[in-house]
């Protein structure tokens, strides 16, 4: 039963509100200095009498507000966590799918990185028998890869797996784990070949299309310079990051070894970088922060000589950000003495040293010998093979050097049913994730179009063998009417116009617990850098994961991260 008091209460709540105000106000100290019942009754009671002779007082708007924000937070917390919820439980649940009429068409598409995923995502399958051909079985969200190197980010956490994303569309995707080794223009197949551990009978075949979209990235740019593959960890794909992971505490635990010389210490923990773009930056600002935070805590004795040094070829680092932001980027290098050289070109690279030429202020060059532990390289994108050799198939692609060149509907100039998406793909745009999303967004949608106005186009062939066939005018008409209304439809979807790119801005992670942004705004770009566009930095990353099984598992790793340090042991 309830207490008097609580009845009190209660019978007064539904006089007045502001009355009630009062009451709680005046309940709220009593209760929390531990008054007992019989005080807090005669308090209430006293409360009341003197309410009820006092004029109302007026409705404090600054406490309505305050409840209102109340409670639209609360609902926005039950609002999101639903959305989580029920985002869990379909991707938990998937769908029985159905197989596609062989009869159509056959639509291949090469990769599984942002471009191929993002079109996957927007593309009603039903309208094609779709195969998709890759030899890496999930989706991996790039921007927070350096954070793996170091294990503030677990690897899998930004991993999806291609089986989840294809699982959840309505018809059946064929998908097969391989590499495309050669694309087949005159014939129209793609020969595939499975390069995992285990091989079954068959490990290479051919694959046939009627349209087919190559997403396959790039590969790391080395230049041709000697011994850069043998000797250096690069970073673009998971294992990368595993193997750098690896390395850097090799090199911390090699370097405590009994009785090494002073100058081989000196070597191993040197992590030379080289490369000044964003992969190169960002990871260079998680190498400092993974030894402020946790590798000179806990092994002391590397303090005085490790070090990071990034070594860029241009006379500054980050060149696509803005003069400001770069040089915010370089004062926050010093503050975190990880020291720069600009205008310092790798020519060589040995198992224990990197020969760099030196471009001095007079102009004059010099070669430098500098000895690493680490040598991670991020120096940008080459041409796949795959991709090379298709364009040497083409004509029309004789004088492209950098990728697939392709029009504004992202055909592969010389083809009529070959797309182009991506690093792959030589555009207008910058290769990155953003582009080719976008582009992938564009081929969904440019393929769901092609599909409906084939199938108007089938509904208008049909309509006008009916309408000759008509038995008398009334039946003519009401055909007639119907090719009219298809006609309409059919201009609509047509309607489709070439690609255009919408830039976003760039964020790159610069250390400490800082980033930089150069965000489009109206017409304009705003230019920002420090802890704020870094807690945007992390907000921005962590809504544009894949799934919320990714956003949960980020968002999990930094509080583990931030709780417990990062993990300090080899494997
Ligand atoms: P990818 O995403 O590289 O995917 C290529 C796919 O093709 C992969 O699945 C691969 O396995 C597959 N493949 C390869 N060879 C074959 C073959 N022969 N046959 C079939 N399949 C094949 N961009 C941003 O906009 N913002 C960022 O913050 C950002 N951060 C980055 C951080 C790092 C460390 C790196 C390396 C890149 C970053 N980028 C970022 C760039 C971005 O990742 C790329 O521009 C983007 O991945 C390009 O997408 P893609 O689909 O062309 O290729
Ligand atoms: P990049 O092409 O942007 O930069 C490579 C750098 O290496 C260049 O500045 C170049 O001058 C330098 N370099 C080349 N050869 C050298 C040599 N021999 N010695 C010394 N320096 C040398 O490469 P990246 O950073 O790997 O980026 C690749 C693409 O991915 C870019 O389009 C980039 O915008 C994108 N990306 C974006 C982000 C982000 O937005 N946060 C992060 C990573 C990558």
């Amino acid at each position: 039963m309830a207490s008097p008091s609580v009845m009190q209460l209660s019978s007064l709540s539904r006089r007045s509100l502001s009355t009630r105000a009062q009451l709680v106000r005046s309940a709220r100290p009593l209760r929390s200095s531990g008054f007992s019942q019989q005080s807090f009754q005669r308090s209430t009671r006293r409360t009341y009498a003197d309410a009820a002779s006092a004029p109302a007082p007026k409705p404090q708007k600054r406490f309505r507000f305050l409840r209102w924000s109340w409670r639209l937070t609360w609902l926005t917390g039950v609002g999101m966590i639903g959305a989580l919820g029920y985002s869990i439980y379909e991707q938990r649940n998937p769908i029985e799918q159905f197989d596609v009429d062989p009869t159509k068409k056959t639509l291949v598409i090469l990769g599984t990185g942002w471009g191929s995923v993002s079109l996957l995502k927007k593309l009603d399958t039903e309208n094609y028998n779709v195969v998709v051909i890759s030899p890496r079985n999930y989706f991996l969200f790039t921007p927070l890869l350096p954070s793996c190197t170091t294990g503030l980010i677990e690897h899998r956490s930004i991993m999806e797996p291609i089986r989840n994303i294809l699982r959840v569309k309505k018809a059946n995707v064929k998908f097969y784990e391989a590499e495309a080794t050669k694309i087949d223009y005159e014939k129209r197949v793609v020969l595939i070949s499975d390069d995992s551990e285990i091989k079954g009978d068959i490990s290479h075949t051919e694959v046939p299309f009627d349209m087919l979209v190559v997403g396959v990235g790039a590969e790391n740019a080395t230049f041709g310079i000697k011994g850069v593959k043998e000797n250096s960890c690069f970073l673009k794909e998971v294992g990368d990051a595993q193997k750098i992971r690896k390395r850097i505490m090799d090199c911390v635990e090699t370097a405590m070894f009994k009785d090494q010389t002073e100058e081989e210490v000196k070597r191993l923990l040197h992590m030379v970088v080289v490369g000044g773009g964003p992969t190169g930056v960002e990871f260079a600002g998680e190498l400092q922060d993974f030894f402020e935070d946790d590798l000179k805590k806990w092994i002391p004795d590397i303090q005085k000589h490790f070090k990071v040094t990034l070594v860029e070829a241009l006379p500054n680092v980050l060149p696509m950000f803005s003069k400001q932001l770069i040089d915010y980027t370089e004062s926050t290098f010093k503050e975190e003495a990880i020291s720069i050289r600009t205008k310092t070109m790798v020519k060589n690279v040995t198992d224990k040293h990197i020969e760099a030429e030196i471009t001095n202020p007079d102009g004059t060059k010099e070669l430098e010998t500098i000895p690493y532990g680490l040598l991670v390289w991020a120096t940008g994108n080459a041409v796949r093979g795959v991709v090379r050799d298709l364009m040497n198939q083409l004509p029309a692609q004789k004088n492209s050097r950098r990728g697939l060149a392709v029009n504004e509907y992202l055909v592969v100039n010389g083809t009529e049913n070959v797309w182009a998406v991506g690093d792959c793909a030589v555009t207008n745009y910058a290769p990155t994730a953003q582009v080719a999303g976008q582009e992938g967004a564009f081929l969904a949608r440019l393929f769901n179009t092609m599909a409906k106005t084939e199938a108007v186009e089938n509904d208008l062939k049909a309509l006008s063998v009916a309408q000759s066939e008509a038995k008398n005018d009334e039946d003519r008409n009401q055909i007639f009417d119907e090719i009219r209304e298809r006609q309409r439809q059919l201009r609509r979807t047509k309607q489709i116009g070439p690609f255009q790119y919408s830039h976003q801005g760039s964020l790159a992670y610069i250390g400490k617990e800082r980033a930089v942004a150069d965000i489009s705004w109206l017409s304009g770009n705003i230019a920002s850098g420090g802890t704020m566009t870094y807690l945007f930095w992390r907000s921005a990353y962590l809504s544009m994961c894949f799934s919320s099984r990714n956003r949960v598992l980020v968002a999990v790793d930094w509080i583990k991260a931030k709780l417990f340090g990062r993990d300090v042991s080899r494997e």
